[in-house]
């Protein structure tokens, strides 16, 4: 059983020639909304790759909220425990051009209301095998989420992005830290991700570097370069988030770490396959046959 505890946007994206300077209109092309937010992504991911999931999280009271829950529930998330709170969802207005520039405005909206947790979320949180958080909510509810799972057993795995500043302690929760390049410089505050540096923060670690697959570390002294599935690359979008729904599908169901991360990395070579962010999470089925080889 997996917990994923994080946001959940709409992601309104308009496609144009060239992005609009402040205070320009331009007449755009085609327009797609897609469910997202690195929370509910991950959570879907988790289900597609057939884990047990849950979703804990926070949604609006307009026709976004209503769309992404009946998303997530239709890939066999289950919702039972998302709030509803009064007000907007969040929000992700994206706009792209045509070399594939974007400007991004999130507007977090029901995420920012979603503080501390429930003795039903931490219920949901204790009884689960792996609980899987990011940090597009409040960090607090991040820290209250991995010292919830800490009490009762269940492990954590913390991606650290987007990347911000962390709580004081908050990594003293974590068990699998899974961050990029980027995230992991946030971290250690380096020109370069450094493992040793993380390692002494947080007992494992898992660096993506995109098309050069992962690494794997350890304070049992391993180090491992887990090299990436050759696929051929339509969209990056999503891929880390495909990576971290299997990984922690796959550390739930009792497989060794650097085998998990492994079959992550097929799921993320799966993603960059397809357009788009959510709807291209692959089925357990997809990540098998790119595992395989
Ligand atoms: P993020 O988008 O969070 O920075 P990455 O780009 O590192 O994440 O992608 C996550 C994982 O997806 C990588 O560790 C790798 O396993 C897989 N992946 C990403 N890009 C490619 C690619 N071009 N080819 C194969 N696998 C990829």
């Amino acid at each position: 059983k997996v917990v994923v505890v994080g946001s959940a946007n709409m992601d309104l994206v308009g496609l144009a020639e060239k992005l609009p300077r402040p205070g320009e209109t331009v007449l755009g092309d085609d327009f797609v909304m897609t469910p997202g937010g690195k929370g509910a992504n991950q959570a879907i991911a988790a289900a597609r790759a057939g884990g047990t999931t849950t979703f804990l999280g926070a949604i609006g009271s307009d026709s976004f909220g209503v769309t992404l829950s009946s998303r997530l529930a239709s890939t066999g998330v289950d919702t039972s425990q998302v709030r509803t709170s009064y007000g907007s969802s969040g929000v992700a207005v994206i706009m792209v051009d045509r070399a594939g520039e974007n400007s991004i405005l999130v507007s977090p909206g029901a995420n920012r209301t979603f503080l501390d947790l429930t003795d039903d979320e931490r219920a949901r949180v204790a009884e689960a095998d792996v609980l899987l958080c990011q940090q597009e909510i409040p960090m607090g509810t991040v820290a209250a989420a991995l010292a919830a799972a800490r009490e009762s057993g269940t492990r954590t795995i913390l991606n650290a992005a987007p990347a911000r500043e962390l709580p004081p302690g908050l990594l003293d929760q974590v068990d699998l830290l899974v961050v990029n390049e980027t995230e992991a410089q946030t971290i250690t505050g380096g020109s370069a991700a450094d493992l040793a540096a993380l390692l002494a923060l947080v007992p494992r670690v898992v660096l993506t570097l995109s098309g050069d697959g992962s690494r794997y570390a350890d304070r049992d002294g391993r180090d491992v370069h887990v090299p990436a599935f050759s696929v051929e690359v339509v969209d990056t979008t999503a891929a880390g988030d495909a990576f971290c729904g299997a990984l922690a599908v796959a550390w739930a169901e009792g497989r060794e770490l650097l085998d998990a991360v492994r079959w992550a990395n097929a799921a993320g070579a799966a993603a960059v396959r397809k357009i788009g962010a959510s709807n291209a999470l692959p089925s357990r089925a997809e990540i098998e046959a790119i595992f395989a080889g």
